[in-house]
C-alpha cells in the first residue's frame, strides 16, 4: 500500500511517499521538501505568519516534485497522513486542509498523526523495523524530549522534556550572541571543530542529584554563554569564538547523551534513536556513539536529511499506523497545535 505524507508544522513544507509491504516493511519512495528558513533568517527565528504563507505557495509544487521523484500517480495513493500537531497553528492548518482535499478527492482514509512520532518513525525508512521497545531522543528547534516507544504506530510515552528552551533553540540563541548566522546549529558545529571543548566550564543543566532525572534545561547554559561573552568584552579581552562554540556544544552533547543513556539503562531498553535537526550535530552523534557502545546500547541516527522536518517521516508514521489497523481520523479533524505526544493518531 502507498501512503502519502504531508508535513507543515513549522517552516518546512514536506511531501513524501512510502510503500508499506505485507511483511510490515516501510520503504521510502519520495521525499520533497521546501523550506522557508531563509525568509526567517533576519528575524533569528521562525515567524509564524511568514511560515503559513510560505506553506500555501509551496504545497502544490512540492507535491508535484514528490510525484515526479516517485514516479507515482495520485491514483496510486491508498492513504493520506498529515501532521495534525504539535506545531504552529496557521502552518499546521495549511497541511491539514491540503490532506483533507487529497483524501476526499481520492476517496482514501485520512490519518492526522503526531509530528513527534514522525521523527521516530522515519528511522524505519533508513534502518528497518524498530524493536518492540526503544528509546528516542528527539532534539530539534522546538523540541527536546526523551520518548519511550512501545510500537512506533501504537504507543509513545514522554519520559523527559525540556523545562525551558529546546536544544536547537539554544543553538540558535547562542549563534545570535556570537553574531553567527541563523539557524545556529551548522555554524556552531563548524566553529566548534576548531576550538577546545574544555576551554570554558559551562553549566550542565538539571544534572544535580535532586533534579528530575530525564528532564533538560538549556536556558541557563545560554545565559552563561551570554554572561561569559559580556564579561570578556567588558574586560577588553578578545573571545575565541571556536572555544566558546566547542565548550557550549560539549555541554549540550554531554547532558543529552548522559540522560539518554541513563534512561535506556534504567528502563532496560536496548536501542536508542536520535532524531530531529540537532541529531545532525557532529559532537552529539560522536559522544552518543561512544557512550552507547560503552553501555551496550544500539544507536540509530537517521541521515540528516531525514532528521529535519519532512513529509516522508509523516508518511512513515502513517504506514505504521495503517499497519496497526488504526481507525482513520474524521474529515472534520482540526489541526491541534498542542497535540500531546502520546496521541499518535487523532480520532
Ligand atoms: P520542530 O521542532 O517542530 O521539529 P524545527 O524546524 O525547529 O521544528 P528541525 O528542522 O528538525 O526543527 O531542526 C532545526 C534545528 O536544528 C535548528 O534549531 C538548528 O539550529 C538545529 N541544527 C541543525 N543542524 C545542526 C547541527 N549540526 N548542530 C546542532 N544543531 C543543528
Ligand atoms: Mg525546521
Ligand atoms: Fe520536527
Amino acid at each position: 500500500r502507498i501512503v502519502l505524507g504531508i508535513e507543515s508544522s513549522c517552516d518546512e513544507t514536506g511531501v513524501g511517499f512510502v510503500r508499506l509491504s505485507d511483511d510490515g516493511r516501510v520503504e521510502l519512495l519520495a521525499d520533497a521538501v521546501a523550506s522557508s528558513v531563509d525568509e526567517h533568517a533576519r528575524f533569528g527565528g521562525v515567524v509564524p505568519e511568514i511560515a503559513s504563507r510560505a506553506h500555501l505557495t509551496a504545497m502544490a509544487p512540492t507535491m508535484r516534485r514528490a510525484l515526479d521523484e516517485s514516479g507515482l500517480a495520485l491514483s496510486d495513493v491508498d492513504a493520506v497522513a498529515v501532521t495534525a500537531g504539535p506545531g504552529l497553528a496557521g502552518a499546521l492548518m495549511v497541511g491539514v486542509a491540503s490532506a483533507k482535499a487529497y483524501a476526499s478527492a481520492l476517496d482514501v482514509p485520512l490519518y492526522g498523526v503526531n509530528h513527534l512520532g514522525g521523527h521516530v518513525a522515519v528511522d524505519t525508512l533508513e534502518h528497518g523495523p524498530l524493536p518492540e521497545r526503544c528509546l528516542a531522543l528527539l532534539v530539534s528547534g522546538g523540541h527536546s524530549q526523551l520518548l519511550l516507544v512501545e510500537g512506533v504506530g501504537e504507543k509513545i510515552t514522554e519520559i523527559g522534556t525540556t523545562i525551558d528552551d529546546a536544544a536547537g533553540e539554544a543553538y540558535d540563541k547562542v549563534a545570535r550572541i556570537l553574531d553567527l548566522p541563523y539557524p545556529g546549529g551548522p555554524p556552531i558545529d563548524k566553529q566548534a571543530k576548531l576550538g577546545d571543548p574544555n576551554a570554558i566550564a559551562f553549566p550542565r543543566g538539571l544534572t544535580g542529584p535532586r533534579d528530575a532525572k530525564y528532564d533538560f534545561s538549556f536556558s541557563g547554559l545560554k545565559t552563561a554563554v551570554a554572561r561569559y561573552v559580556e564579561t570578556e568584552q567588558r574586560a577588553g579581552r578578545e573571545i575565541s569564538v571556536p572555544d566558546v562554540c566547542a565548550s557550549f556544544q560539549e555541554a549540550v552533547a554531554d547532558v543529552l547523551t548522559a540522560k539518554a543513556v541513563r534512561a535506556a539503562l534504567d528502563l532496560e531498553v536496548g536501542t536508542l534513536v536520535i532524531s530531529g535537526g540537532v541529531a545532525a550535530n557532529s559532537r552529539l552523534s560522536a559522544l552518543a556513539r561512544e557512550r552507547c557502545a560503552e553501555a551496550g546500547i544500539e544507536l540509530r541516527v537517521p541521515r540528516p536529511r531525514l532528521c529535519t522536518d519532512n513529509g516522508a517521516m509523516i508518511a512513515a508514521l502513517g504506514a505504521h499506523v495503517l499497519r496497526a489497523d488504526a481507525k482513520p481520523s474524521p474529515l472534520d479533524m482540526p489541526a491541534n497545535p498542542g497535540l500531546p505526544v502520546d496521541t499518535i493518531v487523532v480520532r
